[in-house]
């Protein structure tokens, strides 16, 4: 191991491992032969921000693609979300974003164009006054135009993308469109 710090810090990972082993044994066994998630969360990376605990949820319940910014432009996201289309039936997507995202605050202060998912982010501004909201839209915009399999299944009526932002300050989750 590098050195003593890394080294104490996934002791503590180990440590957390036996523990959730000793609440979750026998939960773990139902989901041995195969995953059934109804719901798909393109999330940011942000530590404060873990889906199944928003909404709580467990096990099996989310397929989740967590990325900085949460934003859907590169392949390994956009194939993960088409998996769920062809493999897994997901008819939602929800797209999560949140308050005092990182992501959204360094594209709102660079003038430096060579980081991709800023860039991408910066799009977004054009969408909403509030930036957050802006990434979401433009993530809601642009994954069907990205992806025909998204793009199809959309205009087949299997699909519905949602787009949510999560407020950090009391943790409460507000969908952009609610039927
Ligand atoms: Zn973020």
């Amino acid at each position: 191991m590098a050195n003593q710090k890394i080294c104490s810090i996934v002791q503590d990972l180990i440590k957390g491992n036996k523990s959730y082993i000793k609440d979750i044994n026998e939960k773990l066994k139902k989901h041995i032969s195969g995953q059934h998630p109804k719901i798909a969360v393109l999330s940011c990376s942000d530590s404060r921000v873990i889906p199944e605990k928003i909404f709580d949820k467990n096990l099996g319940d989310l397929f989740i693609v967590r990325v900085a910014g949460n934003v859907a432009m590169d392949p390994s996201v956009i194939e993960s979300l088409e998996y769920c289309v062809n493999f897994l039936g997901i008819n939602l997507f929800i797209i999560l974003g949140h308050t005092h995202c990182g992501a959204i605050q360094a594209a709102e202060k660079t003038r430096d164009n060579s980081a991709n998912i800023l860039n991408e982010i910066k799009k977004g501004f054009t969408y909403d006054d509030n930036h957050i909201i802006g990434n979401i839209k433009r993530q809601l915009d642009e994954l069907p135009k990205r992806s025909s399999i998204i793009k199809k299944a959309i205009e087949r009526d299997k699909l519905y993308i949602n787009g949510a932002v999560y407020n950090v300050e009391d943790g409460k989750v507000s969908f952009l469109n609610i039927d």
